[in-house]
């Protein structure tokens, strides 16, 4: 079994809903996401995808849906305010967490049709959450 890992930094703004902390302010990180591709056949120049074509396909969606975005949970009254001032909003359907942040990133390689194996996503140099797929728990936020 082979695996390749490609490193994708970029910048984003979230807060946390439904959550009693500082990280209820808007705030900022300058994130990385490690996407992990796994195989056990390589292609004709011994490759699982070519890292080229892989920065092609992440790093293109990263930088227009992500990069300097503010990623906010759905309900959050900031997505209509922002939004209506013309700021870059991803609402979301699940509250802007860096484990939610990793599965976004993992979905999307599947819906491309990568051979994902994990993501993982760095919010600060000492911590990040890891996405592996599978079923997940689903979370209620309350209000
Ligand atoms: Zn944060």
């Amino acid at each position: 079994m082979f695996e390749v890992t490609r490193e994708f930094e970029f910048c984003f703004g979230h807060r946390l809903w439904n959550y009693k902390g500082k990280c209820h302010n808007l705030h900022g990180h300058n994130g990385k996401a490690c996407v992990t591709l796994r195989g056990d056949k390589l292609n004709q120049l011994g490759m699982i995808i070519d890292f080229v074509e892989m920065k092609r396909i992440i790093a293109t969606w990263i930088d227009s849906t992500i990069d300097h975005t503010l990623l906010l949970f759905k309900d959050d009254p900031l997505v209509k305010t922002l939004q209506e001032n013309g700021e870059k909003v991803l609402p979301l359907d699940v509250n802007p967490t860096t484990e939610n942040i990793a599965k976004l990133i993992y979905d999307f390689c599947v819906e491309k049709g990568l051979p994902v194996e994990k993501v993982t996503m760095w919010e600060t140099t000492y911590s990040y959450a890891t996405y592996f797929g599978g079923e997940t728990p689903s979370i209620v936020v309350e209000e």
